[in-house]
């Protein structure tokens, strides 16, 4: 069996390097001509750290992320810390699994470092996908073709594979706007530059803030209530000013963070929602990651359920003939992805509500109540995993 993966971005590549080590020839075609810095600071949570511990990458992603620490959920408007999440050592302990914050490149480069050793040529940059059959039969944008057992559609948010096989529903706009910053931390007021990590949460408003690259710079992220702008893309500049201008009541720690910003180092990007399919597979030809369930972020689990499906596909077809292992991959993916997509919404909503001192007690249901910490994609037998997919019912039962 032979198996092309299309997308070399987190779920992509790890797809790629866990076929890899269970043998499995596997080749990656990504559009991009060279390998770049983009993107700013990512999650990789414990169910997350789980699979890349296991793939070998463990100690490197120790080394190269921040450990969150505890992490503060303060009201915007006076920075008063309305409530603590602990999530320094004790959590790694807790789930048996590292935590950790890292720039988006530092993890694709381990990634595409080990992919390397493991199948070395495999990776194929320059090959933008324009068509795809249910047959494997793969058109790119120069006008070669190539052909595979399965193609895996690991290419994001606006995947063609999704597009072309799977559903043409247009995304809806979610209301949000993000802007996504990077600050070197030197930059910063010393009394900033001190306050723990976290967030601060107003009406229509969210404050992401954490450390990168061993503290040395700041990764942030506000998410706005606002449709004053409405394009997808990880690419269009901001300024301070811009961004400043829907944060007027904001505390001064956030707003001295976000003037400090250096020039070309502030992006902007609508957040779209797309609902979750009703299959995964058509043919020879399945998805994963973003391309598979798009999420809004306010879990930290985009990457992360990305990194879970490569490793329980790669699983799957390891031990079972093609069809069965990815209808195993379906059930034990998909029901549990729309659940996540689902709560990721609603923790949004319950962050940005009209009350900020709401949040001071009772269930959260951010990511460590909801128990995505601890699924064990790399242990647990798939066929209880895709029996346990719909774990989270029962809390979204209690959401409504
Ligand atoms: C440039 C970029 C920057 C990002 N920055 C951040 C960030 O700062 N913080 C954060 O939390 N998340 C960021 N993300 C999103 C985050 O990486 C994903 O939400 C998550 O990791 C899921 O990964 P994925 O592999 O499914 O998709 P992605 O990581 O989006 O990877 C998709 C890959 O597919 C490739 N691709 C797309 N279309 C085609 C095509 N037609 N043919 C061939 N290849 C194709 C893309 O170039 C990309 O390499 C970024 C994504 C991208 C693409």
């Amino acid at each position: 069996m032979t198996v092309a993966v299309v997308g070399a971005g987190i779920g992509g590549l790890t797809a790629a390097l866990a076929l890899a080590r269970q043998g499995i020839p596997v080749r990656l075609f990504e559009q991009a001509e060279r390998l770049a810095e983009v993107g700013a600071g990512l999650t990789v949570p414990p169910n997350a750290g789980r699979v890349l511990d296991h793939l070998g990458l463990g100690a490197a992603l120790r080394a190269l992320g921040v450990r969150p620490g505890t992490q503060h959920i303060r009201d915007l408007a006076t920075g008063a810390t309305i409530r603590t999440l602990a999530r320094d050592a004790d959590l790694e302990e807790r789930h048996g699994a590292p935590y950790r914050h890292l720039h988006r490149a530092d993890l694709h480069g381990l990634l595409v470092e080990a992919l390397a050793r493991a199948a070395p040529g495999a990776l194929q940059l320059g090959h933008r996908l324009v068509d795809v059959t249910p047959d494997g039969r793969m058109t790119f944008a120069d006008g070669t073709h190539a052909g595979a057992d399965l193609v895996v559609g690991a290419d994001g948010v606006r995947s063609v594979v999704r597009q072309r096989l799977f559903a043409a529903e247009p995304p809806q706009f979610t209301g949000q706007v993000a802007w996504r910053g990077l600050v070197p931390t030197a930059r910063l007021p010393a009394a900033v530059a001190a306050e723990p990590p976290g967030i601060w949460v107003g009406t229509g408003r969210l404050v992401l803030r954490y450390p990168l690259r061993g503290g040395v710079v700041q990764n942030y992220a506000v998410f706005v209530a606002t449709d004053a702008w409405r394009e997808e893309s990880w690419s269009i500049p901001s300024d301070a000013d811009e961004l400043l201008a829907h944060l007027g009541d904001a505390c001064p720690a956030v707003r001295a963070l976000i003037e400090a910003t250096p020039q070309g180092a502030l992006f902007k990007w609508a957040l779209f929602a797309r609902e979750p399919l009703s299959g995964w597979v058509v043919g020879r030809v399945t998805l994963l990651g973003d391309a598979a369930h798009p999420m809004l972020p306010f879990l930290g689990q985009g990457a992360a359920t990305a990194i879970e499906d490569a490793m329980v596909l790669a699983r799957a077809l390891a031990a079972h003939p093609m069809d069965r292992a990815l209808a195993l991959y379906e059930r034990a993916c998909r029901p549990h992805s729309a659940l996540v997509q689902r709560h990721a919404r609603l923790l949004g909503r319950t962050f940005q509500g009209e009350d900020p001192a709401a949040l001071r007690r009772g269930p959260l249901r951010n990511e460590e109540e909801l128990g995505l910490f601890d699924r064990d994609v790399v242990r647990v037998p798939l066929e209880r995993l895709a029996s346990a997919a719909g774990g989270l019912q029962a809390a979204e039962q209690d959401v409504g």
